[in-house]
């Protein structure tokens, strides 16, 4: 980037961006135009509704240097949502940071399934395994007053943004809970309306092959042992027990899991068992219910 003369925030954002796109190493960045704009802002560039009447306003020395600073964090392959502390998911601002996994917009579907099942239970117990920053159990709460969730999370990093998550939104109905779900605290008992999780589940051996980005996420959250599947597996022989009569488990799976994941769900004895498709058109969630009472 040159560095005399008073460039505008237009200038900057094309500059910025040509920077990720070019100069990142060892890949170019994926979204670098929108990556510019969200850095830019951050340093504090106009937000998107001011933008189109400051483009061509001069940026101060002070904030152009800031803008610089995150640019070149972000080109040696810091995620961009850890460079700006949070990110949205299901409209809300969550607190993101290294040693939490990053919100996916393909998540947002295991959360709108999980409310839409529930708004017919309104006074529900509701867990979720591996919370990570909370985004799911939130915003299940801010859906659902009358819920009652508890989140179980094991890393203690993960735990102080699922804290301050929670304490974030106010939700009074989300108790969060230090312990593994593979092996749950005594507290942890049914009967639960639903069951919930987005668990590890990379095969390990992949681990080394994501995106720059991805390997700056903490390995904890990413793991699922050899096949990816150890934590559905491990679910399975614990919580499927736990459902109360038509209570309803609902996992996020890997692309090529869904079929695996669909028969451990049988295997236990749940019904209806079925196979949900993301935004993206690729196999995501994997649901199943608890027979009735008989
Ligand atoms: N969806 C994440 C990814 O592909 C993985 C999240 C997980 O293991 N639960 O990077």
């Amino acid at each position: 980037m040159p560095t005399a003369g008073k460039a505008s925030w237009r200038e900057l954002l094309r500059q910025g961006e040509h920077l990720l796109r070019r100069r990142a190493r060892p890949d170019p960045c994926e979204d670098a135009g929108t990556d510019a704009f969200l850095l830019m802002q951050a340093a504090g560039g106009p937000d998107r509704s001011h933008y189109p009447l400051q483009k061509n306003d001069p940026c101060p020395p002070a904030l152009r240097e800031k803008y610089l600073a995150l640019l070149r964090r972000r080109a040696a392959g810091e995620p961009v949502q850890y460079i700006l502390g949070e990110w949205e998911f299901m409209g809300l601002e969550f607190k993101v940071g290294p040693g939490v996994l990053i919100p996916r917009p393909e998540t947002e579907q295991l959360a709108e399934q999980a409310i839409e099942y529930l708004r017919g239970r309104p006074k529900c117990r509701v867990l979720e395994l591996c919370g990570g920053s909370g985004c799911i159990a939130v915003s299940v709460a801010k859906a659902l007053p009358a819920a009652d969730i508890t989140v179980l999370e094991l890393s203690p990093d993960a735990m102080r943004y699922l804290r301050e998550n929670i304490a974030r939104h106010g939700v009074k109905n989300v108790t969060a809970i230090q312990g593994d779900a593979l092996c749950p605290p005594p507290e942890i008992t049914g009967p639960y309306d639903a069951i919930l999780s987005n668990p590890p589940y990379i095969a390990s051996g992949e681990l080394a092959h994501l995106q720059k980005e991805v390997q700056k996420e903490p390995a904890m959250a990413l793991d699922g042992g050899g096949d990816g599947l150890k934590f559905f597996r491990g679910f399975n022989t614990i919580y499927p027990k736990m459902l109360a009569p038509g209570g309803l488990l609902l996992y996020e799976t890997g692309e090529e899991q869904g079929e695996a994941v669909a028969a451990l769900l049988q295997k236990a004895g749940l019904r209806e068992v079925r196979i949900l498709r993301d935004v993206y058109g690729q196999p995501r969630n994997v649901l199943g219910y608890a027979p009735e009472k008989p």
